[in-house]
């Protein structure tokens, strides 16, 4: 994979207009009037931005593909104070390119992280670790080998998403009681408590089993399954630490009720996402 280009934006004044230059990737784009085209983008140092491609829908149009979701390139762009909307001159396509449509289940992946991008608001003074975010996952979704690894990159970017978004839980101790849910022995994580543990969206935490039994029409999380995320997560360079079926089912119905409750919303591109029996079953191992 060639080498990524980094680079701040560029910014020259032209009247009461700006001429920005940034490195950005393309998360949505959709009809506009008659002949243009509505682009969301992800700048690397500008946060993130709509504009306008003037003329983009002419099928004679050059440099349509540069605006295709995941693509990356350097965008060139007229930010009018206050406008709301930018009006984008054009986009230079970077490396690194991903080819993701030539496998499915890595392309609805790709969608659904780049979903959780636009659904959420990304500031100027924000953007750079949102941008590393998606763009890490993009490549590592593109390098991924077997379909099973898959949902292990999703949640890697969950539980990031979640961290820069300031809602990352506590998945050690009780949100009610704070007892400490796990303990460590020779480096490794072991659940403190058997029984079932469960997550509470509204308080952004894991109940305890004896907190738990009051709440049980909350999302249960066997003890094994925090135990090896706690272990995945802080496991050295090079270790493989690998989840059960169950474990990835409890996290994934979590997370995604911990993110719907903060977005007040499901991404439309969830339901798209293949089960884990699915992609086991493509794995061919
Ligand atoms: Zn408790």
């Amino acid at each position: 994979m060639p080498k990524k280009v980094t680079q701040p934006s560029a910014v020259f004044n032209v009247g009461d207009m700006e001429l920005v230059s940034s490195e950005c990737i393309i998360l949505r784009n959709q009809d506009y009037l008659e002949r243009d085209r509505l682009v969301t983008f992800l700048t690397r140092d500008a946060g993130k931005l709509r504009g306008i491609v003037k003329g983009s829908r002419k099928l004679t149009s050059r440099g349509v593909g540069s605006f295709e979701p995941f693509s990356r390139g350097l965008i060139h762009y007229v930010d009018k104070a206050g406008a709301g909307l930018v009006a984008i001159r054009k986009c230079d396509p970077q490396p690194p390119y991903l080819y993701l449509e030539r496998d499915y289940h890595k392309f609805l992946y790709a969608g659904y992280v780049t979903e959780l991008i636009d659904l959420c608001p990304i500031q100027r003074d924000e953007s750079e670790p949102f941008f590393e975010l998606l763009g890490g996952t993009l490549d590592a979704l593109c390098e991924a080998g077997a379909p099973r690894r898959l949902p292990l990159l999703r949640l890697r970017f969950e539980l990031r998403y979640l961290q820069l978004l300031g809602y990352q839980p506590d998945w050690t101790r009780c949100c009610m009681c704070l007892r400490p849910l796990l303990r460590w022995e020779n480096n490794l994580a072991e659940p403190v408590l058997r029984g079932s543990h469960r997550f509470d969206p509204r308080r952004g935490g894991l109940c305890c089993p004896d907190c738990a039994r009051a709440n049980r029409q909350l999302t249960p999380l066997a003890p094994e399954s925090l135990a090896f995320l706690e272990n995945w997560r802080n496991a050295p360079a090079g270790t493989v630490v690998r989840p059960t079926r169950q474990a990835l089912e409890e996290l994934e119905a979590a997370i995604t009720q911990h993110l719907a409750y903060h977005l007040e919303r499901q991404p439309r591109s969830l339901s798209l996402l293949p089960s884990l029996q699915a992609l086991n079953g493509n794995d061919g191992a």
